[in-house]
Formats: structure tokens, sequence, C-alpha cells
């Protein structure tokens, strides 16, 4: 299996007189999938411009850059990658030349097949300028022997198996697919005349554009001048991520149907009747836990209060990738407030239990504190799985609930209770049967075939 993995957002907007900007505010609003680098590509002329580079969205772009790409249609994209993604070339869009023109393309996914197709590619002759899987794609349609534009980029999805929200960005348009199971989110929406394409609906907020619908699952979008055409190559196979409701995605957005936070609040909601506890105070892990953490206190009836601070100017931990400061960021992002902890009975809410490691910092904390008890809810089940689709999970080795069962991590992280969501209360949170999951990285069952 490929270990190359990427968290990512994309965007993008066609017809509009500040495409770029309008980039750049998307871009912005969905920071949180992604803070290792990210760039924003323009159509001007019929010439490509682009600007990308590494770390935050904020600190790449000014007025001075977005002045520079100039032109009515962008795309854009942010990353993280868990491998050696310090490097320039596996930051997007990538861009190709192209039959004397150009393509640009953000990508939203991991593929599973994309060892197998990287390598047969090579093996015709392709040179890789990237370690990302998306540039797949763009070899792809550069091998189809099919007429138009239109069916070589079909032609190419037909090769790939795994995650895709894909918006490829040519002089003529813009090319907008969402792979069969629909793993990652895609949102269209209206902004005046231009069309717009992003992984969620909070980007459309920031700029006031108006949610039209999701790109579905096994669907292409073909976005021109003349308007919008919907066609569709691959049967659908609704597999959408569990996990974007869970952690991943911003509450504010509405992703496969429905509102985040208000999934989350439900999560917590059956969280309090699956596992209820005796105590004073619900907590919540800030800022991941604290819509489940409303749910299981209306619910409970147990008073909600904020006796863990985060510190918003430090970096999500998880995202570090060195094991030294990961560590350290749990004390560096998280602080008890001791005049709501002292001498209570605490349960503490959080959306996941990937290595063990913050919930056993928090648990000190929260003792040192003065917890008299301290009982741990997760709003989800125990992660198991690595995901290949485009969370970043580590190896299964490393997750603590592959090898340890629910006493185990108790013991290790020193809670006095420990309990997580069923699986079945998860999907109902998230209105299965309405909607279908992919549940791989808490029961390792994976629709599409991967090695692990
Ligand atoms: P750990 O200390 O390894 O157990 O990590 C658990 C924390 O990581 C929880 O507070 C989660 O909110 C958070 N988390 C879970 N999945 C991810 C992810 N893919 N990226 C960043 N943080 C995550």
């Amino acid at each position: 299996m490929d270990k190359f993995k990427e968290e990512c957002g994309v965007f993008g907007i066609w017809n509009h007189l500040e495409a770029a900007n309008m980039s750049y505010l998307g871009l912005y609003a969905l920071q949180h999938r992604g803070q290792e680098g990210c760039g924003i590509a323009s159509l001007y002329n019929g010439e490509l411009l682009i600007k990308k580079g590494l770390g935050l969205v904020a600190d790449n772009f000014n007025e001075e850059s977005l002045e520079k790409l100039k032109g009515s249609a962008s795309i854009g994209h942010v990353r993280y990658s868990t491998t050696q993604a310090h490097d320039l070339c596996d930051v997007q869009p990538l861009v190709a030349s192209f039959q004397g023109s150009f393509l640009a393309l953000s990508h939203n996914g991991n593929l599973t097949n994309a060892a197998t197709l990287r390598k047969k590619l090579e093996a015709e002759g392709a040179l890789f300028q990237s370690q990302s899987d998306s540039e797949i794609f763009i070899h792809l349609i550069a091998k189809s022997k099919k007429e138009s534009f239109r069916e070589k980029f079909a032609e190419a999805l037909s090769h790939v198996e795994g995650a895709y929200s894909l918006i490829l960005m040519t002089k003529r348009g813009l090319l907008v697919a969402r792979d069969p199971q629909g793993f990652r989110p895609l949102s269209l929406a209206k902004l005046g005349s231009a069309y717009v394409v992003a992984s969620e609906t909070c980007a459309f907020d920031l700029m006031g554009a108006t949610y039209i619908r999701d790109i579905e699952e096994g669907e292409v979008l073909d976005i021109q001048d003349g308007g919008l055409q919907s066609f569709r190559s691959l049967k659908a196979q609704p597999r959408n991520c569990i996990f974007e409701y869970v952690y991943f995605a911003r509450p504010d957005s509405s992703i496969f149907g429905q509102n985040v936070y208000a999934v989350r609040k439900e999560l917590g909601r059956r969280l309090a009747i699956e596992h209820p506890v005796e105590a004073d105070v619900v907590v919540p892990v800030p800022d991941s836990g604290v819509p489940a953490a409303i749910g299981y206190s209306q619910t409970s009836g147990i008073p909600y209060d904020m006796g863990i601070i985060r510190n918003h100017y430090v970096g999500r931990t998880f995202i570090e990738p060195k094991q030294s400061i990961r560590h350290f960021g749990v004390k560096v992002k998280l602080n008890a407030v001791e005049s709501v902890i002292r001498g209570k009975r605490v349960v503490i809410i959080d959306d996941s239990i990937v290595r063990g490691t913050t919930s056993q910092k928090i648990i000190k904390m929260l003792r040192n504190a003065g917890a008299q008890e301290v009982h741990l809810r997760i709003s989800s089940s125990p992660t198991t799985h690595s995901c290949f689709y485009g969370i970043d999970t580590p190896t299964r080795q490393e997750l603590i609930a592959s090898s340890h069962n629910v006493e185990e991590i108790r013991k290790y992280i020193t809670a006095d209770s420990l309990a997580y969501l069923s699986l079945e209360g998860m999907r109902r949170a998230a209105q299965y049967p309405k909607k279908t999951f992919c549940t791989a990285c808490f029961d390792g069952n994976y629709p599409t075939q991967v090695s692990n």
C-alpha cells in the first residue's frame, strides 16, 4: 500500500471577476483541512498563472500576490501530508502542459490503487514530478486515446480506485468529479453568475455564495461559459466518510446532506444514552469534543462547563509530524480550569482516541487540577484501522485500539471509566439508512481493495 497520505481541501470558481480572491477566501475557510501547503491557480487570457507555498494560506498570499493572479477562473488547494511532504512540487494545484495548452488540478482524497497505477505508468515511460497520487490523473489523461478532453477525463477516472473529490481547470472550463463512493465531500454553489465548487459549504458562507447541491457520487460536472452539464460514467456506490462528521469537517459546514454540528451533537446525545455516568460536570476536549459534549449534557442533565481551555494560536497537535512535538503539544494547547474541575466528578468528551497520548495527558492534567473522578466518553467507536481514503490516521500498529481492548485503554490513559459510542449509534446519528457510510477506520470494512 502506498504510504503517501494527504488531507486536503479543494476550491474552484468559474466566471468571476475576482476569481483568485475568491479562491483565497475559500481556502481560508478550508484551512482546517490542511495546513502544510497551499496554492492558487488562475486563468487569464488563456494563460495559467499560479502561486504555491508551504504553510498557511494567510502566510502565503497577500494583496500583491493575489493582484498578480488575474483572471475570471481559479482553483485552489490546501493540504497536509504525512510523508516527506515539505516539498513544493507536491503542493497543489498540480499543473501540466497538455496539447499546446495546460491543465491544473486540485485533488482531495487518496487513491487505493495508486502504487500499481504509478508503477504501470512509469514502466510505460511516464516521468512523475511529485510523490502525490494526484499526478496519476494527469498521466492517465495524457495517455488516453479518446477524442475529446471530456472523454479522456472520464477514461482516466475509470482506471482509478479510492477517494477523489477533484477539480480540474483548463482553458475551456472546470471539470469536477467525485468518486463513486463519494468518500470526501464536494459541493456546488452559485455566486452571481459564477459557479463555485468547494470541499465544504463553510467556504460558500464566507463569500456569500448560495449552496445549490452536492456533487453526486460518481458524477462529473462540466462547467463552461455556456453553463453546467452533468454526466456520469461510473455507477454510484455511496460510502461517505463518517469520520468527516466525527472530526474532520468544520461544524458550520453541511456535508453529505446534513449540518456537521447537528450530527456531532446527536453523537453526544446517543453517547449519553448508551454510556451514562454519575458525574457533576460535562467537559469537552476543545474544540473537537464541544458539540458532542453539549449533546451529552443536554441528554444526561449533567451541567456543561468549559473545564479545559484551548490556546488557539497553536496548530493542531496531531498535525505535527514529529513525535516529540506532539507530546509537548498537548500541554501547550490545552490547560485545565481549576475552578471548574476541583473536587468534581468530571465526564470529559472527545471525538476519538488515536494513539491515546492526548487522553492520557488530559486526564493527568485534570487530576492535577483537583478532579475527584475522571470519566472519558468518546463520541465515536474505537479507531482500529488506518484510513486509505484521505484522513491522516497512523499505521494500525500505532492505533491503540487495534491492539488493546477498552479496559486496557482505560488503564493506559488512567481514567476511572472509559466508553465509546457504538458503531450503530454513530450510523444512526449520521442518519443511516438514508445514507451509507465508509466506517473502515472503525471496523476494517474497506469499500475498495486495499493491502494494509
Ligand atoms: P491521540 O493523542 O493520538 O490519541 O489523538 C487523539 C486526538 O487527535 C483527539 O483529540 C482527536 O480529536 C484528534 N484527531 C483524531 N483524528 C485526527 C486527525 N486525522 N487529524 C488530527 N487530529 C485528529
